[in-house]
């Protein structure tokens, strides 16, 4: 999510680490900071805000001279983007400094644990319970080495750590779980960042870290470390990218990236959430007992999630659930007392619509549960509660990764609210449970099966119009199915429920539409079946999308693209996956600026 970086040599570390950071600013940037060691000291400085504030603070103050160091840009997840929040952080003793890129999903217990041994907290970060663990082990026998191996056996979640140690003057330490981190070998110099984004100007000479890894860096040399402190030889791989393809981390939009990424963004969202096979949201106080009727309010493909929350939500708990564009609601004297329950969803959490419709409900009594992105934001702010999505970073304007993370919360939320409610039994909770478990092993599937997506959009890349058709779970699917293709290849499209068609828009279907149908609700598979046909009659090419095995589909469509066979309440998420890269791959044909569309900005910040 955020970016690291540490440098250990000759020169003055921190225009070093200030120049690796601005390079890691795409993936957070909510606030920096860099620590060095000068005369056996640590010596810091970190801001609130971009970058450039933290650069501002720096040119005033004399003693960060060292010349090995660490830096961070953060991507807040635990704790509001402060300067206090902001990394680096150092120990009680003022020994360690560390930076961190993750979430530690322990820290809770973890921090009453440290405080009953006496250590202070200022921070409310998950990180800092790190840096306190690695004082206290380190206390044991004045063993680097094993403080930070049993520090990290009692981390559970994510992490890339980069450490400081006044007992280790010009050595920087890293290591990572489930966490990027990469070596940069240079010449009397060495380094490690987030991704070689911040190490090429410097060097092309790098070294993969794999999970459980520690390294040790000094100017002039880099050990590296199994879980169990054993060396390890390491090859040195030279990058032949350039800094905006390396940014891109090989990929040729950001958008693809993000595409490939949700597997892990989902891992993120989810686990995080599920203790002692229970859904728990850390800090939400929500008395559903009041609650007689939910309203999802936000605005593109946020409002898209919602249409696929609505069926979630209501099947599980039994609760009337309304969703509305926000700017609708916004102006319409919405109809919501104390006993509503106003979900917002925003990816940037700044959406000015989204704001004034929470601003409306909320004057009428109802209670604001959000699901952002970014912490601390706007909406994150007005609500009553908020449940992060974790994804990390969007940079692309057309959301993937955002999307798929709002779905894994709505389906967390329906799940957790249907059990507090006394709406499911034991058994199909923990059956409904270890199927959420399963999406990102499942979106990942559905990314292995891609590999006729491409060839599809070479067939399809002309047709001028698309229709998206599909019933329940699959029409609300097809509304973010179309509005991707429309963000970012401009070829008209629209998402229709398919019972819907002949009442009137069927008058369109001619042997020069592409129906796109949507047919993984196998509860409801003959009707779709008889939909195809209707629009098959009138000469229109059908590319359906099923799960896997669905051999009836394969009679009727002209093309079938197959996604892995998932809860169907929760395969919204699973099946977005192949018409993300449809509409991908139609617009890279077609040669439009996929990450920056035109006319569409990230975050609509103006209603
Ligand atoms: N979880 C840590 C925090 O909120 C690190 C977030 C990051 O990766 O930037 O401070």
């Amino acid at each position: 999510m955020c970016g690291i970086i540490g440098f250990t040599g000759e020169r003055s570390a921190v225009p070093i680490l200030l120049d690796g950071l601005k390079r890691l600013e795409y993936r957070g940037y909510d606030s920096a900071g860099v620590a060095v060691f000068n005369d056996g000291k640590i010596c810091m400085s970190k801001a609130a805000g971009q970058l450039s504030n933290l650069r501002e603070k720096i040119r005033d103050s004399a003693n960060l001279t060292g010349n090995s160091g660490i830096g961070h840009t953060r991507w807040a997840t635990h704790g509001a983007p402060t300067e206090t929040n902001a990394h680096p952080h150092i120990s009680n003793n003022g020994k360690f400094s560390i930076v961190h890129n993750g979430i530690i999903e322990n820290y809770e217990s973890l921090r009453e644990e440290l405080k009953e041994k006496g250590f202070d907290f200022y921070s409310q970060t998950d990180t800092e319970v790190i840096v306190h663990l690695l004082e206290y082990y380190y206390g044991f026998n004045g063993d680097f080495k094993a403080a930070i191996m049993k520090t990290a056996s009692r981390l559970a979640g994510s992490y890339a750590l980069g450490i400081i140690c006044t007992d280790a003057p010009g050595k920087i330490f890293a290591i990572r779980e489930s966490s990027p981190l990469i070596i940069g070998v240079g010449a009397g110099e060495n380094y490690f960042a987030s991704d070689v984004t911040a190490l090429v100007e410097n060097t092309r000479n790098v070294i993969y870290l794999e999970d459980g890894e520690f390294a040790e860096l000094t100017p002039c040399g880099v050990t590296v470390y199994d879980c169990i402190g054993r060396k390890v030889d390491k090859t040195v791989t030279r990058v032949a990218w350039d800094v905006e393809a390396a940014e891109k981390g090989g990929y040729e939009h950001f958008m693809l990236k993000e595409i490939m990424e949700q597997p892990r963004a989902l891992k993120s969202t989810i686990e995080p959430r599920v203790k002692q096979g229970r859904v728990e949201f850390e800090g939400l106080e929500l008395d559903l007992s009041r609650v007689r009727k939910i309203i999802i309010t936000a605005c593109g493909s946020a409002y898209y999630a919602g249409c696929v929350g609505r069926y979630v939500i209501e099947e599980l708990c039994r609760l009337p659930v309304e969703v509305e564009l926000a700017s609708e609601l916004r102006y319409r004297n919405p109809i919501a007392d104390e006993h509503t329950l106003l979900i917002a969803i925003s990816q940037s959490g700044e959406t000015a619509d989204t704001i004034g419709a929470i601003k409306e409900c909320r004057s009428r009594g109802a209670s604001v549960l959000a699901i952002v992105n970014v912490v601390g934001s706007t909406i994150a702010k007005l609500a009553d509660n908020v449940i992060y999505t974790w994804a990390g970073p969007e940079i692309a304007v057309a959301t993937t990764k955002g999307y798929t993370t709002q779905l894994a919360v709505l389906d967390l939320f329906a799940l957790y609210a249907a059990d507090e409610l006394g709406r499911i039994g034991a058994e199909r909770y923990r059956q409904l449970l270890g199927q959420i478990m399963k999406l990102p092993m499942l979106v990942q599937r559905a990314l292995d099966f891609s590999s006729n997506i491409p060839a599809l959009a070479g067939r399809y890349h002309k047709n001028r119009t698309v229709f998206f058709i599909g019933r329940n779970i699959d029409c609300a699917v097809g509304l973010e199915g179309s509005l991707k293709l429309k963000e970012i290849s401009y070829l008209h499209s629209e998402a229709y429920p398919a019972g819907e068609l002949k009442h009137g828009t069927i008058a369109l279907i001619d042997p020069d539409r592409l129906v796109v149908a949507l047919a993984c609700h196998e509860a409801l598979l003959d009707k779709m079946t008889g939909n195809i046909q209707e629009v098959k009659a009138r000469g229109a090419t059908v590319l359906a999308v099923a799960q896997e095995g669905t051999k009836k589909i394969v009679a009727e469509a002209d093309d079938v693209i197959f996604v892995p066979r998932a809860e169907p309440l929760f395969i919204a998420a699973v099946e977005i996956v192949p018409l993300q890269l449809f509409a991908y791959y139609i617009a890279r044909n077609n040669g439009c600026d996929i990450d920056k569309p035109k006319n569409l900005a990230k975050s609509v910040t103006v209603e």
